[in-house]
Parts: C-alpha cells; structure tokens; sequence
C-alpha cells in the first residue's frame, strides 16, 4: 500500500497556497522600494534639464556683465578723446593716446569674450531645447511605469484578498491538531512543512537521510510521518 494521506494531500493544497501569499508578501514588501526607485530616477532626469537650462542662462549672465565692462571702457576712452581734444600740450595728448589705445584693446578682448560666451550659449540653449523634450517623453514614460506598478500594487493586494480567504477555507477543512503541527513547522522553517520523501530514502526538505521507519511509515501513507532530522512532515510522492 502506497500514496498520500487525504489529510495530507490537503496541507500540501494549503501550503501551495501559503507559499504563494508568502511571495505576494515579499512582493508588497518591495513595492515601495520600486515606486522609489521610479522617483529618484524623475528627480535625476528634471536635474539634468535644469543644469543644461542653468548653464545657456549663466552664459547669457555673464554675456550682459560683459557687455556692460565693453560699455565702461567705450566711455573710458571717449573721455580721453575729449581730454585729448581740448589738450595744448604734447606730453598730455600723447599719454592720453596711449590710454586710449589701452581702453579700445581692453573692449576688443572683451567683445571677443563676448562672441565666444554667445556661441556657448546658444550652444547650451540648443542643448537645453532637447534636454526639456527628451525630459518630457521619459517623464511620461515614467509616469506609465508609475501607474503600471500602482495596478500592480492593487492586483497583488486583490489576489493576496482571495488568498487568504482559501487559505483559510482550506485550512478548515484539515484535522485541527494536524493543522497545528503543521503551522508550528511552517512558523519555524519559514518555506515548507510538508515535504515529499526523495529518491526513497531522502528529506526533500532538509536533504538529510531519513531513519528507515520514516521513509517506511511515510511509504505506507501515514498522516505523521516525520523527518527526525528536520522534523518536517514527510509524503512518499506518487509518481
Ligand atoms: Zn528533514
């Protein structure tokens, strides 16, 4: 005589079941990470625009500052002209000739600096044009990945409803004792408490060779064949 105990079959149905709340648990439990995760990636992508936006307007910042350096030293030098102009003596009309060269040097450079910080920040502008579309589509696409993990949030939580409510239809269909020792293996071994007997002579849960009156009795169907080493319940599978 061979073959599952009916009260075991049962714990093997509810266990089946139990290991799947356990992963749809493990998967709640991760969720928040997940939807984190999402949001620290939308927080760098909006970061990225606005230092592409930041450095074509610093460049336009600094472009102005210039421009008003240029401006002084066009005053500058226009008064000096006038000074020159109204001059009588040579020594002063030459100095000032000198100075004028100076100024006029002084805003070429600068105009030259000008034209350079132009380019960058046209160049940054049309940088930060792409970087606000590229940042408008993998926002949406955050956005769907968002919304997907919501629904998946309410799915698990369904599914995790309708579990529980077997579980514990099934649950009392099964021998209370039995039900017990059952919980109290599962409580302590975290995965299985019920475990199929391997290759005649093995504990599919802890691997350990089982005594040979276990491998016998879970042989001959008995409902409290036990592995001695793990103390897991033992079935002899049917095929
Ligand atoms: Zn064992």
């Amino acid at each position: 005589m061979s073959g599952v105990a009916p009260e075991l079959e049962k714990l093997l149905v509810l266990q089946e079941r139990e290991q799947k709340k356990m992963r749809l648990e493990r998967e709640l439990t991760a969720w928040p990470s997940e939807l984190k995760a999402l949001e620290s990636k939308r927080v760098e992508v909006r970061a990225s625009a606005e230092k592409k936006r930041l450095e074509a307007q610093n460049a336009e910042v600094e472009r102005k500052k210039l421009e008003l350096e240029a401006e002084a030293h066009r005053a500058k030098a226009a008064r000096y002209k006038i000074q020159q102009f109204e001059t009588r003596k040579n020594e002063e009309f030459a100095a000032l000739g000198t100075e004028i060269q100076r100024e006029e040097k002084e805003v070429q450079e600068i105009e030259d600096r000008e034209l350079e910080l132009m380019a960058l920040g046209e160049k940054a502008k049309k940088e930060a044009a792409v970087e606000a579309e590229a940042v408008k589509v993998k926002e949406a696409d955050l956005t769907a990945k968002e919304e997907d993990l919501k629904k998946k949030k309410t799915e698990l939580e369904t599914r995790l409803a309708d579990l529980l409510k077997e579980i514990e239809s099934l649950a009392g269909g099964v021998d209370s004792g039995l039900l017990a020792k059952y919980r109290r293996i599962l409580a302590n071994k975290k995965d299985t408490a019920v475990v199929p007997v391997v290759h005649g002579t093995n504990c599919g849960g802890c691997h350990m060779k089982l005594t040979q009156g276990s491998a016998l009795a879970a042989k001959g169907g008995k409902v409290d064949a036990t592995c001695e080493n793990c103390g897991r319940l033992i079935f002899w599978p049917s095929s």
